[in-house]
């Protein structure tokens, strides 16, 4: 049976997938191209079957543990479901991360992409991966240092791990459209094509600024306890 709750989160993914189309049109893009990542961290499997069964396919956690509670018995279910690491990752965590997650967004530094590519030999399986950036160059936040970028990715290329773009979590408290064109200037200058960046209350203007990929967590589940 559909609970009220059930009915609001099939209303909520409506509405976001008419606004990134609404956000696509002025640049001409298509809405297929932009990707919709469905965080349902802190979120139980009840909830996100309704999603799921609205045919949502693409779900974001930030934790490994958690995710590894959840996940395996949706997929049971919905073996197409995909699932994205968009939270930091720990280098003794990357193991774990490579079996579960079909893309992490956080690769940002060389001793995780070590850890990485020989969990990804080890499987042998290569797993797409965003690197990133700390684009307000914050002392606290995760995410790679604007100056080593280009190192970096070479890094990346050089051990094959697919390139999946540059992500990004602005500083909260600011416009978050300069950042996004920043990080968008940073992807064209080192030739990398996908873009995560947005999230429930700045993901319109992410599409408008050229996000590949938008991660909406509040938007579609509601708060978070
Ligand atoms: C939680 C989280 C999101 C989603 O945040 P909402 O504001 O709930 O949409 C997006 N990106 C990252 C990295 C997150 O940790």
């Amino acid at each position: 049976m559909e609970s009220a709750s059930d009915k609001h989160a099939l209303e909520r993914l409506g509405e976001v997938r008419a606004n990134i189309a609404r956000m696509c049109k002025p640049s001409r893009r298509k809405a297929e191209d932009v990707t919709l990542i469905a965080v349902s961290k802190t979120h139980p499997a009840e909830r996100i079957i309704p999603l799921l069964e609205a045919g949502q396919r693409i779900f974001g956690e930030n934790r490994v543990q958690e995710a590894q509670s959840k996940w395996p018995k949706l997929r049971d279910e919905y073996p197409d479901a995909q699932l994205h690491l968009i939270g930091q990752l720990q280098s003794n965590k990357a193991e774990e991360a490579v079996e579960l997650f079909d893309v992490i967004h956080s690769l940002d530094r060389p001793s995780l992409l070590k850890e990485l590519a020989k969990a990804m030999d080890k499987a042998g399986r290569r797993v797409p991966c965003f690197v990133q950036v700390n684009i307000g160059d914050e002392e606290q936040k995760g995410g790679c240092p604007i100056a080593e970028l280009p190192e970096l990715l070479a890094k990346v290329r050089e051990a094959d791990i697919p390139l999946a773009g540059l992500m990004c979590l602005p500083p909260s408290g600011t416009e978050p459209a300069p950042f996004f064109a920043f990080l968008a200037k940073l992807a064209k200058d080192n030739g990398v094509a996908g873009l995560s960046m947005g999230m429930s209350s700045d993901y319109e203007t992410a599409v408008q600024l050229g996000a590949s990929h938008v991660r909406v967590g509040t938007a579609l589940f509601g708060a978070r306890e």
